[in-house]
């Protein structure tokens, strides 16, 4: 395949590129610096997506860039990179960077440029924690995760830089890993949830040889640090693709490593008359999915209350055996799943915290006489509680009509509401 297709060539258009990264790359190339596009942009506007974001690649080190740009912060540690803000849009630069993992010898010594003190670094997983040895365009190609993530648009004659195949991929819809897929994924495991991401998100398939090792090699995501995986978590099932994404991640092996309650079970097989977890979660991702499809937000702790709903009605019914009254019982249930959750993917408290109050609101919401049903209107996680209700009886749970009557009551006028009252008593 050709290196560089010229701008007549390919589809790729400047009008879909935000005025804000052209900006920047207008801005580095009359500073006498190479600039590119790269990445998601790239690939999903050749795919006929609108890109989320702009990433903007360069040669220009990120001291460099900070200088050019008075709007600009210097951020990460893993990857330095700069950060130029335009109103809320945020265009990320970074240098390009070589893949120091199949190199013996310290880099420094080629006399590339470099940053100070350490520039890589490896965990005893040989997992890259750090990565900041500058290179060439080339070499910042091979370093990244799938070939059509490796295009690059060239700001100086619009063409594309396509030095892993990624066009010919693109063509076929498939996701390929660059180089040696079991050496890519001992490097960083979350490569397998991103390909697994784009397989749901672009509807591609996964090459042969880039599937093949997922299962074998799954268990590494166990040295992953449980704060990037709560960050992929969201990525994966938060992004409105969230059914085919955990069909996927279960079909290989992965959805152990971040739900292993939930995971254990499923596989279980249990279920009660009033929960079917794999029904529940389905339909709850089917109703996030809706939801962003419609541009509507979702919470991060709506997400995770629903995975988790299951593992805390099993562990309540256990407390209640013990002899637990209700609702100590579920606080047991749920601090106890919350803990062994968090070991796998972290869950900020201002996370757990409204988990907690969905899970309390489903025994409440039943309970409606006197002032009750008002007060509970006015709790701050009523609606997403709500939400949370209609998804259990959507999901086959028997609750005698309680969604309709909440449905009524949020919409009746306040004479009434006092009638809806008298009915449920
Ligand atoms: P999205 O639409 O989700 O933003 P993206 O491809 O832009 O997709 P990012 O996570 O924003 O994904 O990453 C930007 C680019 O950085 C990717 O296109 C890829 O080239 C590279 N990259 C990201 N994560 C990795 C990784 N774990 N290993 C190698 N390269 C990566
Ligand atoms: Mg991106």
């Amino acid at each position: 395949y050709p290196l560089e297709i010229a701008r007549d060539n390919h589809s790729f258009s400047r009008k879909s590129v935000s005025p804000s990264a052209l900006k920047v790359l207008y801005r580095l190339s009359d500073a006498g610096f190479d600039a590119f596009l790269v990445g998601g942009c790239i690939r999903d506007n050749l795919i006929g997506l609108t890109p989320k974001d702009f990433d903007v690649v360069t040669n220009a080190t990120p001291e460099e860039v900070h200088d050019l740009f008075s709007n600009s912060r210097l951020i990460g540690r893993r990857f330095k990179l700069v950060h130029v803000t335009f109103g809320r849009e945020i265009i990320e630069v970074s240098t390009f960077r070589a893949n120091t993992a199949s190199q013996e010898k310290p880099v420094e010594q080629d006399g590339r440029k470099s940053l100070k003190g350490k520039d890589t670094a490896r965990s005893t997983h040989g997992i890259i924690l750090r990565d900041n040895v500058y290179g060439s365009i080339d070499e910042d190609a091979e370093r990244r995760d799938f070939t059509f993530n490796a295009l690059y648009y060239n700001i100086k004659d619009f063409s594309i830089h396509d030095y892993c195949g990624g066009l010919a991929d693109i063509e076929k819809r498939q996701i390929r890993i660059i180089g040696d897929p079991r050496q890519r994924y001992q490097e960083d495991p979350v490569r397998m949830l991103r390909a697994i991401r784009f397989a749901a998100k672009l509807d591609f398939t996964i090459e042969e040889t880039t599937a093949a090792p997922i299962k074998d090699m799954a268990h590494l995501l166990d040295h992953i640090p449980p704060a990037r995986l709560f960050e992929e978590v969201l990525k994966l099932l938060g992004s409105g693709n969230g059914v085919t994404t955990f069909k996927l991640l279960r079909e290989y092996g992965l959805f152990k490593y971040l739900f292993p309650d939930t995971d254990a079970l499923l596989q279980s097989g249990w279920q009660r008359k009033d929960i079917q977890p794999e029904a529940f979660i389905t339909q709850g991702l089917i109703n996030t999915d809706a939801r962003i499809q419609d541009g509507k937000s979702t919470a991060p702790y709506f997400l995770y209350a629903i995975l988790l709903w299951p593992s805390v009605a099993l562990r309540h019914e256990e407390f209640e055996k013990q002899g637990l009254p209700l609702m100590p019982a579920l606080h047991q249930a749920a601090s106890m799943v919350l803990d062994n959750q968090v070991a796998s993917t972290a869950i900020p408290r201002r996370f757990s915290t409204p988990m907690r109050e969905i899970w309390d609101l489903q025994f409440r919401l039943p309970k409606r006489y006197g002032k009750r049903a008002f007060t509970l209107l006015q709790h701050p996680r009523f609606r997403a509680a709500f939400d949370f209700l209609l998804i259990r009886e959507q999901s086959g749970t028997e609750l005698d009509g309680l969604g309709q009557w909440w449905t009524d009551f949020q919409q009746a006028p306040e004479n009434q509401q006092r009638d809806l009252i008298h009915k449920a008593d």
